[in-house]
């Protein structure tokens, strides 16, 4: 793009030569690495996202990205070189590291060669218009990141369209919830809000609400799923509290017929859309 910098400066007019970073105390991998924690995500605004098949598919998005790191041995594959150039067009810092500062930055033994840090994105409700949609998953205070990832990666799956977390919930950029989405975070629309919020988006948009709860009154399989539609799922621990059912146009039950008290959280939510989406699934 225009923004380019000037490449014809150097007689072999290649691209400019990555940053190398071998040293653990470089002040970039302590950055990096500061996003495993929340404060610092929150307070900077970005994630990382690792592995070379998911990186570049975000940045074929044009996902905001800022800084992508690889590991000097995989600097001639192909596609390393057509991110990193990629990325460089979008302004961000490519930096080649040794195989101790990916291990470093990564938190990690066996890392993935490739890791990137990008922008968050998370919507408001007010940003989000249900017409014309398939279906929204929210989740009320979900807890465990790994349950989260799950849900967006399945949200993803069976065409949904995207997931809403209500109230307070685990952060969907940690990274492990982003390992657990397979790079679904990249695709699935994600937006935030308060119980308040979301009971005031319900209203405008007369979105129908099927909540699901174990002691629910309906078979998860008698109902006809309309689209748009919210499946509202409760939290790991307590379930969805009465306020929130009260919200409900159904509230479900998936039969338990063995001896679990209940089905996993991600689980549920994944024999939930798949009956929701069914007659619009086809083989
Ligand atoms: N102890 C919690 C309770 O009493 O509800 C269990 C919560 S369960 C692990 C997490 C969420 O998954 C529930 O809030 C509900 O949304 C959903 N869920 C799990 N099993 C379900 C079932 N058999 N029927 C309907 N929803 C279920």
């Amino acid at each position: 793009g225009a923004d380019a910098p000037a490449r014809s400066a150097r007689p072999d007019a290649g691209p400019a030569p990555a940053k190398e970073v071998t040293s653990l105390s470089n002040p970039l991998v302590k950055d990096l690495r500061g996003l495993h924690s929340k404060k610092e995500r929150a307070e900077t605004g970005l994630f990382l996202a690792e592995g070379l098949k998911l990186v570049a598919d975000a940045i074929e998005q044009n996902w905001p990205i800022r800084t992508l790191v690889h590991a000097v041995k995989v600097r001639e594959q192909p596609m390393v070189r057509r991110i990193a150039d990629a990325a460089r067009a979008c302004g961000a810092l490519v930096v080649e590291v040794s195989d101790d500062v990916l291990v470093k930055i990564s938190r990690r033994d066996n890392p993935q060669m490739v890791v990137a840090a990008f922008e968050q994105r998370l919507l408001s409700l007010d940003d989000i218009d249900p017409s014309g949609t398939t279906v929204w998953v929210a989740l009320e205070g979900i807890k465990d990141p790994g349950n989260l990832g799950t849900i967006l990666r399945t949200v993803d799956s069976v065409g949904a369209t995207g997931a809403i977390l209500i109230g307070d919930t685990t952060d969907p950029f940690a990274l492990e919830a982003v390992r657990a989405t397979m790079g679904s975070i990249f695709h699935v629309p994600l937006a935030a809000g308060t119980m308040a919020e979301f009971a005031a988006w319900k209203a405008k948009h007369r979105v129908p609400v099927v909540g699901t709860h174990l002691k629910g009154a309906v078979d998860y399989r008698s109902i006809a799923y309309p689209e748009p539609v919210v499946l509202l799922m409760g939290n790991e621990q307590s379930g969805l509290p009465d306020a929130y059912v009260e919200l409900c146009d159904h509230v479900v039950k998936i039969p338990m017929a063995g001896r679990a008290d209940s089905l996993n959280l991600a689980i549920a939510t994944a024999v939930m859309l798949y009956e929701i989406r069914r007659p619009r699934l086809g083989l």
